[in-house]
């Protein structure tokens, strides 16, 4: 899919029925549910596919076990619920992961077994599998690097476990497949309005070459994360904060920090949160933190009191404690938090979505989790068609597959990612077998996924394949570094670029990659 081609799907159109600003799990989500409903749907995202949060999460399809002790039983179920439905829709993304809560204290089992065995029973059907209470033995057979100094047992819980941003592309290309467009690299900059102050479509700026163009929509819905207020305020100067922003970053570590399958929940931080320790993409991922931020910024960085704090949080549980010189990788992510006034806790405050429509009729959502972006797509394109005046059609994405839908696939295979296009993979290193070659040999990918993540998946930057496409710079940041000018070249020949773009792409990556490491 050239650029060109999406531009030109761009021009032809002279009226949309839906435009969705911001390209992450909400917008895409929104995306692929008008399209799904045949509404004539464009999706600009200013910079890349889950550039912002939706590529920074803890990884998790959950029910969330934290938001069941703070006693938010609804918002559980909603999740659980959606977690299976997930599931369903895109086995190739979305996969079972084993959890054990460590037990050190004698009330620790019984008290941790029950709410578990209530997180099982909000499931119902949809359940991923039963909590039980294992031995000490079990416990540290199942997690090898766990601190055997007074461990009495664990309770073993499920959830899921996924790859944001490789859900958010496989959500474009599912948008895509239905006949909507999602163009990356594409910013609003602003609002046009007709004689009663009513939305009528949006002025854009094409990130990469600098062009403006004006659209026309019938509704205009901002799903730009914690960057909603500066949208709101495009519509309404006066608009009030709705996003209380708070970060939260992850460390990832090398495998043999908890060698084995099962991931470890640590239910109460010194901050009275939880964090987990995950094998995730032959890696462990540890989050994550909770710090209230004044204001978002586009590329959050990790405080170092953040890293210190996982890093001596991780070490209470494991036998082999990690160290700074152990990251690999390091990441802050910003949650879209519903600000509430008086409160300036941000773990206390809700996981839920909020969704306004305003007198200029901007259809505003925020807050939610990854977990739950179907459900407040449905709601937000049921609302949004309805003010519109959109011919009604009912929400179909409860028993829709994504794209690459397939089953059974082995979740260790990287490839996996790709679902059915698998085969397609294969077929392009059969045609040039230089392209099954490694790009590195501390990280799973080959040089084809490259050219397909240009061909196929809209990457048009090298961050957008090292990070987005590939999770190489989060897997290994030093790594990431040192094959940038080999997928550079990779991506030029591609796109048709010279030696100019592939010395100022390096050099920006490696300037991004820098943030990363945490020595
Ligand atoms: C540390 C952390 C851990 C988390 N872990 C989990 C988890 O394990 N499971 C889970 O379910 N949820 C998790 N979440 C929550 C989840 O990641 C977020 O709720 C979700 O990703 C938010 O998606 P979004 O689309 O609303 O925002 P974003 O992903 O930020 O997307 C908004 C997009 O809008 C774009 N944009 C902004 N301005 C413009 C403009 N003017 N024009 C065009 N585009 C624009 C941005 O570039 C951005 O890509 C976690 C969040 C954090 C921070």
């Amino acid at each position: 899919m050239p650029r060109s081609h999406l531009l030109a799907r761009v021009d032809a159109q002279t009226s949309w029925d839906v435009i969705v600003i911001g390209g992450g799990a909400t917008g895409l989500g929104c995306g692929v549910d008008a399209a799904s409903r045949g509404y004539a749907t464009l999706l600009l995202e200013k910079a890349d596919f889950s550039q912002g949060t939706s590529s920074r999460s803890t990884k998790l399809v959950h029910g969330g076990v934290r938001y069941l002790q703070q006693g938010n039983v609804a918002l559980v179920m909603d999740a659980l619920h959606e977690r299976g439905i997930l599931l369903g829709n895109a086995p190739h993304l979305v996969h079972n992961q084993a959890f054990v809560v460590p037990d050190y204290k004698w009330w620790e089992r019984p008290f941790y077994g029950v709410g578990l065995k209530l997180y099982d029973m909000l499931a119902g059907k949809l359940g991923f599998g039963r909590s039980r209470i294992l031995s000490r033995a079990k416990t540290l057979n199942m997690i090898p690097n766990l601190e055997p100094t007074d461990l009495r047992g664990g309770v073993i819980y499920h959830d899921g476990q996924f790859d944001d941003s490789r859900l958010a592309v496989t959500l474009a290309r599912t948008m895509d497949d239905l006949g909507g467009l999602a163009v990356n690299h594409m910013a609003v900059t602003g609002l046009a309005k007709d004689g009663d102050g009513q939305i009528q479509g949006v002025e854009i700026k094409d990130s990469l070459t600098g062009t403006i163009r004006h659209l026309k929509a019938k509704v205009v819905i901002n799903a730009t994360g914690v960057f909603v207020d500066e949208i709101r305020r495009l519509d309404d100067a006066a608009a009030t904060r709705l996003i209380a922003p708070s970060q939260g970053i992850h460390l990832v570590l090398d495998k043999s920090f908890s060698p084995g399958d099962t991931a470890i929940m640590v239910p109460h931080t010194d901050d009275g949160r939880v964090i987990f320790l995950v094998p995730w993409h032959d890696r462990v991922l540890v989050g994550t933190t909770d710090v209230p931020l004044d204001a978002p910024t586009p590329e959050p960085r990790p405080m170092d009191e953040e890293i210190d704090f996982l890093l001596e949080h991780a070490g209470r549980y494991l036998a082999r404690d990690p160290k700074r010189a152990d990251i690999l990788s390091v990441f802050a992510g910003i949650r879209p938090l519903i600000r509430v006034e008086g409160e300036d806790k941000t773990s206390s405050l809700s996981r839920d979505h909020h969704l306004t429509i305003s007198q200029g009729g901007l259809v505003t959502i925020a807050g939610g989790k990854w977990t739950t972006y179907r459900k407040m797509a449905e709601d937000t394109i049921t609302q949004a068609a309805r003010f519109a005046g959109l011919p009604p059609h009912a929400c179909k994405t409860e028993n829709l597959p994504l794209h690459g839908w397939i089953s059974g696939l082995d979740p260790k295979n990287h490839l996996s990612v790709h679902g059915s296009d698998i085969g397609e993979l294969r077929e392009l290193i059969r045609q040039n077998p230089d392209l099954g070659a490694p790009l590195h040999h501390e990280l799973p990918y080959l040089r084809a996924e490259v050219v397909w993540a240009v061909r196929r998946e809209w990457a048009m930057t090298l961050s957008d394949v090292l990070r987005h496409r590939t999770r190489a710079l989060v897997l290994d940041a030093a790594a990431s570094m040192d094959i940038a000018p080999d997928v550079a070249r990779l991506m030029a020949e591609e796109l048709g670029h010279g030696e100019d773009w592939i010395d100022s792409e390096v050099t920006a990556f490696r300037e991004l990659a820098q943030t990363y490491l945490a020595t």
